[in-house]
């Protein structure tokens, strides 16, 4: 029985997910190695819980109990030590969640599950670097976490059937939809988004069109609810990156990274959260000028 749920990793994804576990019922413990990443964090999750009584999808009631089971912190094993189920939002890095697996596996008690919630990775590796590799998994969740309806549950080869019922059930009480699908690099989502997200840049390169007229054809004439540049400045260009940089390795040519997204990437252009991608944020919303 899941009880208390910690995140690893308070950045844009770590922050959604421990908003959903809280709200959904968990005592949450939200960790992370820096201070200032913790207290960003926590003045966003107080923003969606108050915006969530504005809009009426929480009462007041319902969101101080929530912020109430929530809670920061920097000292990871201390907060492990007395968890049932640790989900990792760390970068997209395999030596940072190697290390992370490591030292939950030493001090998380035997009953403890783990999730991670890479976009791209093999859960049977991650898997590898614990002595639990049964109640090892992947919960992919989406950007923003609060808002997006799917968690895609990735089983790694050692995953035990009843890990996987888990999943399902915590997915479940954080208001989530779910499919569960077999690993192979990409899984379903991260697979097609990277690639639209190539192609859009590729087409960006040959002078196909603007950003915005390549984002309205994909949007209006594909039914797309976001275009490729919208959706790649508000996951990371340079999380795309990595994303395209693994698949290509596992995948082969067709994943090959774009040569005007390296750049952009280069330039420091991460999207969003640096203020400046395909589009520039920095008067707050998309301020309409792109620097294609
Ligand atoms: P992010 O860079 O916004 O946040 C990562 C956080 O991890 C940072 O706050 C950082 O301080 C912290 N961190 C780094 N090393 C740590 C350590 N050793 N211990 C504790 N905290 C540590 O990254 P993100 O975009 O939230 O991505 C996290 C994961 O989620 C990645 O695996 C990514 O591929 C995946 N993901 C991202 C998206 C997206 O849209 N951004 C969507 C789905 C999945």
């Amino acid at each position: 029985m899941i009880k208390h749920i910690t995140v690893i990793g308070s950045g844009v994804m770590g922050r959604g997910i421990a908003y959903v576990a809280a709200v959904g019922g968990y005592k949450t413990s939200l960790v992370d190695i820096s201070e200032k990443a913790l207290e960003n964090a926590q003045t966003e999750i107080n923003a969606i819980f108050a915006k969530g009584v504005q809009r009426n999808k929480l009462t007041e009631e319902e969101a101080s109990a929530g912020m109430e089971r929530m809670s920061y912190s920097s000292n990871l094993q201390a907060i492990v030590s007395n968890t049932d189920m640790v989900i990792e939002a760390v970068p997209e890095n395999l030596e940072i969640k190697k290390n992370i697996f490591e030292t939950i596996d030493q001090h998380a008690p035997e009953h403890c599950y783990f999730a991670t919630n890479t976009s791209t990775m093999s859960p049977t590796e991650i898997a590898s670097f614990t002595d639990r590799p049964g109640k090892v998994i992947a919960m992919h969740f989406f950007n923003p976490v609060h808002k997006m309806p799917l968690v895609e549950i990735i089983k790694g080869l050692d995953t035990a059937e009843e890990t996987v019922k888990l999943a399902n059930e915590v997915a479940a009480k954080m208001g989530k939809e779910t499919v569960t699908v077999n690993e192979f690099p990409g899984f379903v989502t991260s697979r097609i988004s990277a690639l639209v997200g190539n192609e859009a840049f590729y087409m960006l390169q040959e002078g196909v069109g603007s950003p915005e007229e390549i984002d309205k054809a994909i949007k209006l004439g594909l039914n797309y609810p976001m275009g490729p540049f919208e959706l790649g400045d508000l996951v990371g260009l340079d999380t795309r990156l990595n994303n395209l940089k693994y698949l290509h390795e596992t995948l082969g040519e067709k994943y090959r990274p774009c040569p005007l997204l390296v750049k952009y990437v280069k330039a420091g252009r991460f999207g969003r959260k640096s203020g400046m991608g395909v589009y520039d944020y920095t008067d707050g919303e998309k301020g309409g000028k792109n620097h294609a």
